[in-house]
């Protein structure tokens, strides 16, 4: 399945509530969510109910969207959690919260997942030291998150920089704000994960058909 290169704000849309996947732009007054409440397409308001089953997709879709993941991974990702012991739901959002992705946009240098995967891919990012551009890399406890040498000397680390001071960083990592480095404190829990609120039961609904 290819990737969506739709608006991403229709999927904010789509969903009836702010996914935060643009970054900056969501907060403020140009916020597609905030200008036009109504899901996307010209038969909106004449749409039916959704059906439980309908309902489960759209849960499933939210967490999806709001990772930037496709269907075909996010399934793997799944799989992955109902193995391990504990609440399926639980341990998925832990899961997608371990991504080194997700991790550089919860350190605070980028905007956005988006954005952070990008930071990742383009090789800026390192992991205990050592180039990793693979965003899916899940980060474990000790780990070290920081910056290429030669990223530091990019326009985009001074603007990162710049930025810094006003983040703020979950308690599960720790970043050193003067030279943007960071650690994995511990392995984050589903109550530490803010942002969005998420109904797992659901998505693990869907894939239990
Ligand atoms: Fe677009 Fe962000 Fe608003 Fe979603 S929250 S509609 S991504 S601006």
């Amino acid at each position: 399945m290819a990737r969506y290169t739709g608006p991403v704000c229709r999927l904010c849309r789509r969903s009836g509530e702010k996914l935060f996947i643009k970054g900056g732009r969501c907060y403020t007054p140009k916020c597609a969510v905030d200008k036009r409440s109504k899901p996307p397409g010209q038969a909106a308001s004449q749409r039916r109910r959704l059906s439980d089953r309908g309902l489960q997709l759209r849960a499933k879709q939210k967490v999806r969207w709001n990772y930037g993941i496709l269907e075909r991974q996010f399934h793997r990702i799944f799989t992955q959690a109902a193995r391990q012991a504990g609440v399926t739901g639980d341990t998925l959002l832990v899961l997608l919260e371990r991504r080194l992705d997700s991790a550089v946009f919860r350190l605070g240098f980028a905007d956005s997942r988006a954005q952070a995967r990008q930071l990742v891919r383009h090789g800026h990012i390192t992991v205990n030291g050592r180039k990793t551009d693979i965003p899916s890399y899940l980060v474990k406890e000790g780990d070290t998150i920081g910056w290429r040498p030669q990223s530091t000397r990019s326009s985009y680390y001074q603007q990162a920089l710049a930025a810094i001071e006003g983040k703020i960083v979950p308690n599960w990592l720790s970043l050193n704000k003067e030279t943007l480095a960071g650690q994995v404190l511990t392995l984050p829990t589903p109550e530490e994960i803010g942002g969005v609120k998420f109904d797992t039961k659901s998505v693990v609904e869907y894939y239990s058909r």
